[in-house]
């Protein structure tokens, strides 16, 4: 039977969009669909317009930093409604590139919401249309809290479009949003309260990650409420009044919770389609992007999987490739580096020294230094760097940094750790001097042995 595409995308997000073009590039006759913005959340309301904010916040800590070096510069002052102008005007502009992408590469795109009615035909703008294969590609949403008073919470996708910087801010969750949050209102001089439920931020990063965080996040102003969370909000007017479950009261104005995010299935026509759920809501899928119908795939974060950006890209690419091309790409999902846009940021990539342990004994090197920047800024800031090296075949595990520049650095080192490099290969690699980054190919001493 002849179908009206041979591929129809569920989502016009990073993932989407990308294995559209792709199987359109393959001479695939593809189809997209996006209800709400192109480029999904991350273009609109997640990586890019938070990279901006978390730039703008540095720029105030630089200009303060640069009166160590010399310049006499008045205190800063920020003007948030100059720099959400700015931020909304270069998403607009990323918005209206990915949908020109789409539209170059031939494929038809729909403003709208599509919904599966079996396992080839949707309903998409008041129409039906059939389809070989159907990608869901429909991302994810973050999730609504449900303390008592949430209703006088934001979550991030209402972040990007506050009307002004609010002067006292409570942040609820320990993960990236919550801790990436912190760092942006206290760089742009707001007092902002961390609520998080477990003793450090983070769960599931190298614990001395973590806590160098907490200590830094510490420095740089921001006040940490560990081992407890908001047990209600009071309103009265703009003003807030929140209780944690430690008893302590806070006063705010913004309660922000980043408490996670949930899969975009809801009224999909999955389980008309025979597409088999988990109890999260999320497209279970086997090998890279097969669901329970043979016929339909799933990328990125309807599949709560590895919910970064790349990773969809790299599944939707992939997936297109595979569908429509001379097969996939060999893409290393195994170690895939991750940044936290903290003030100062991240950058991991491997194994942590706990699930290296787990493993067999392992060998970490570490090293924590005030960096040259800071000798004169004045600033507390220290980094931190470590390497965690499998003891009998010396290969390096993993590679974890807190500092300035961790995100480029750490990527450039994944390539090492994906290719397998071992300690000695970092160690005959000669440094660029005078940098942070050297540390890493200068790490002589062992810290000590774990596992
Ligand atoms: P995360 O899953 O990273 O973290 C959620 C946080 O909320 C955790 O600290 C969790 O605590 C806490 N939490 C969950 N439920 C509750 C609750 N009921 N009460 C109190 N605390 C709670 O979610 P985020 O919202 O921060 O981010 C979502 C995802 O988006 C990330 O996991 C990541 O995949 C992606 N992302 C990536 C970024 C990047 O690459 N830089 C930036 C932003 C987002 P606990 O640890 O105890 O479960």
């Amino acid at each position: 039977m002849p179908y009206d595409f041979d591929l129809f995308v569920i989502g016009g997000g990073s993932g989407g969009v990308r294995c559209a073009r792709i199987a359109a590039g393959h001479g695939a006759r593809v189809a997209v669909a996006e209800q709400r913005f192109w480029g999904g959340t991350c273009v609109n309301v997640g990586c890019v317009p938070k990279k901006l904010m978390v730039m703008a916040a540095e720029y105030g800590q630089a200009a303060q930093d640069s009166r160590g070096f010399g310049w006499d510069t008045a205190p800063p002052r920020h003007h948030w409604a100059a720099l959400i102008a700015a931020k909304d005007r270069e998403i607009a502009r990323l918005n209206g590139s990915y949908r020109r992408l789409l539209d170059g590469s031939g494929c038809t795109s729909f403003d709208s919401r599509a919904t599966l009615l079996d396992p080839h035909t949707l309903e998409v703008a008041g129409r039906r249309v059939t389809a070989e294969r159907i990608v869901l590609a429909t991302g994810g949403r973050p999730v609504r809290p449900d303390f008592p008073g949430a209703a006088h919470s934001i979550v991030s996708d209402d972040v990007f479009s506050l009307p002004a910087l609010p002067r006292r801010i409570v942040l609820l969750g320990g993960g990236y949003i919550a801790v990436e949050f912190a760092g942006i209102f206290a760089g742009l001089g707001a007092e902002v309260d961390l609520v998080y439920r477990q003793p450090l931020p983070l769960r599931g990063f190298d614990e001395d990650l973590r806590t160098a965080l907490a200590e830094a996040m510490q420095a740089g102003g921001i006040r940490l409420h560990p081992a407890t969370t908001i047990a209600a909000v009071e309103a009265d007017g703009a003003a807030k009044r929140v209780t944690l479950g430690n008893g302590t009261l806070l006063p705010a104005d913004l309660v922000f919770a980043a408490t996670g995010r949930l899969p975009n299935t809801d009224g999909l026509g999955l389980a008309q389609a025979g597409v088999a759920t988990d109890g999260f809501g999320a497209v279970c899928v086997h090998g890279h992007a097969e669901t329970s119908v043979p016929n339909i795939f799933a990328i990125g974060d309807v599949t709560n999987r590895l919910n970064l950006t790349p990773v969809a890209i790299a599944e939707g690419h992939s997936l297109a490739d595979r569908l429509f091309g001379a097969g996939p790409r060999d893409w290393a999902f195994e170690a895939v580096a991750t940044a936290v846009f903290s003030a100062p940021p991240i950058g991991t990539v491997g194994l942590t020294e706990e699930q290296a342990a787990l493993r067999g004994p392992a060998d970490i090197y570490l090293s924590r230094f005030t960096p040259m920047r800071h000798t004169l800024s004045g600033r507390a800031r220290r980094t931190l760097m470590k390497l965690v090296v499998c003891q009998q075949t010396q290969r390096v595990l993993g590679a974890h940094m807190l500092g300035e520049d961790a995100p480029e650095i750490v990527q450039g080192l994944s390539i090492a750790i994906n290719s397998g490099a071992t300690k000695q290969d970092f160690d005959r690699t000669i440094g660029i001097h005078p940098t942070a980054a050297e540390e890493f190919v200068t790490l002589r001493t062992r810290t000590r042995a774990v596992g």
